[in-house]
């Protein structure tokens, strides 16, 4: 495994970079208000060994909660912004580490230009004494990148990347890490591939959102990893999985055992994912809208498994802030809402349905797609 050439980075208690062992990440999938749950996953999360926990906080009763939490463990915490930077003061001295999305800055404060909002997170940054992640999305690229580069979004995305680091070298702030994430592995693999060759100095957080399930979820996660780990690409590693929450340590251990068998050689031959039925979920988070989400990603598996020839991708979100943009590339895409699911064809809504028969309306929707490739 070659040595990655980044610089070090600091998050709360956490190293990373310039060659520090690789930092395995993971999420509370647990309502954020629910203080007792979070802390007992913070630490399920930490004792597999989790360098960094991220906990979701979208309004000011997470906020509230995220600081008792805080002092509840001394897990090194990170928190993502979400669609919402102006929750950064609320949150950031309770974390080590912020995240916001450059293709997210745009939707609020409209007056205000990009380089004067990633000022002003970084102001927020230094105070509190906490790294930033620029978490890029190939679902979510910059309005302004995908229009100078049309039919290019991969090119969006990797400007869009670069702009922000240039934005954070003119600032002076060099306690940053990127992350460039797709649910696709091969498209995880060469943004991070073309990112590293430009920027080789800075750190890397890999990832494959909306793996999905286990086992399937971890091998899209080892598909990707494996090719950059073994570039030397990649200096700390999130496998998003869709677990029940007993389970959610197994992200951490999928982790380590990627990077173990990377280090010692031992690459696993793995399907081809550009063909053949594809099921992608979220991993989950306290955003989910009705716990009866994991169970229904694994009924959509478990449904569909008798259409595993063909070529069609079929997402499972968890719930409306990332399910209705993240479900548009998907053949079927299907997100959470308290009491019913959406269900929608490619970007097309086709409507919501009860929990108990959304499979029976997915079924047609799919037969038909086979019919439609078919003839
Ligand atoms: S889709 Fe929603 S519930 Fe799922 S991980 Fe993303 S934010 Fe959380």
């Amino acid at each position: 495994m070659k040595q990655p050439s980044t610089r070090a980075v600091r998050i709360g208690q956490a190293e990373l970079g310039a060659g520090a062992p690789l930092l395995v990440q993971s999420m509370c999938a647990t309502k954020t208000t629910d203080i007792d749950a979070t802390v007992a996953q913070v630490h399920q999360l930490q004792q597999a060994g989790a360098g960094v926990v991220r906990i979701a906080v979208d309004n000011p009763k997470e906020a509230a909660a995220l600081k008792e939490i805080r002092s509840q463990t001394t897990a090194t915490l990170s928190v993502d912004l979400q669609e919402n930077y102006k929750v950064a003061p609320a949150v950031a001295p309770y974390v080590d580490k912020i995240r916001y999305n450059p293709g997210h800055l745009h939707h609020i404060e409209k007056a205000k230009s990009i380089p004067q909002k990633v000022a002003w997170l970084v102001d927020i940054a230094r105070d509190n004494d906490v790294a930033i992640r620029v978490g890029v999305n190939c679902g979510s690229v910059a309005p302004a990148f995908l229009a100078q580069y049309p039919g290019d979004q991969m090119e969006a995305l990797i400007q869009s990347t670069l702009y922000h680091c240039r934005l954070m070298d003119e600032l002076g702030f060099a306690r940053f890490v990127v992350s460039l994430k797709d649910s696709d592995p091969a498209k995880v693999v060469e943004a991070n591939t073309r990112f590293a060759a430009a920027r080789p100095d800075v750190p890397l957080h890999l990832g494959v959102t909306e793996a999905g399930l286990p086992p399937d979820g971890i091998i899209k996660s080892r598909v990707a990893f494996e090719k950059l780990l073994a570039r030397g690409i990649g200096d700390t590693l999130r496998v998003s999985l869709t677990l029940p929450n007993e389970r959610k340590h197994e992200e951490v251990t999928a982790g380590f055992q990627i990077i173990d068998d990377v280090k010692n050689g031992r690459f696993r031959s793995v399907p081809d994912l550009d063909s053949g039925l594809n099921i992608i979920s979220c991993p989950s988070c306290s955003r989910v809208e009705n716990e009866k989400f994991v169970e229904l990603a694994q009924q959509v598996k478990a449904m569909t498994a008798y259409a595993k020839q063909h070529d069609i991708t079929i997402a499972v979100m968890g719930c409306r802030v990332n399910g209705p943009g993240e479900t548009d590339d998907a053949d079927l895409g299907l997100w959470c809402g308290p009491t019913t699911v959406n269900l929608k064809k490619k970007s097309t809504k086709l409507g919501h349905f009860g929990y108990d028969v959304v499979l029976d309306r997915l079924r047609q929707e799919l037969d038909a797609l086979i019919a439609e490739q078919n003839a």
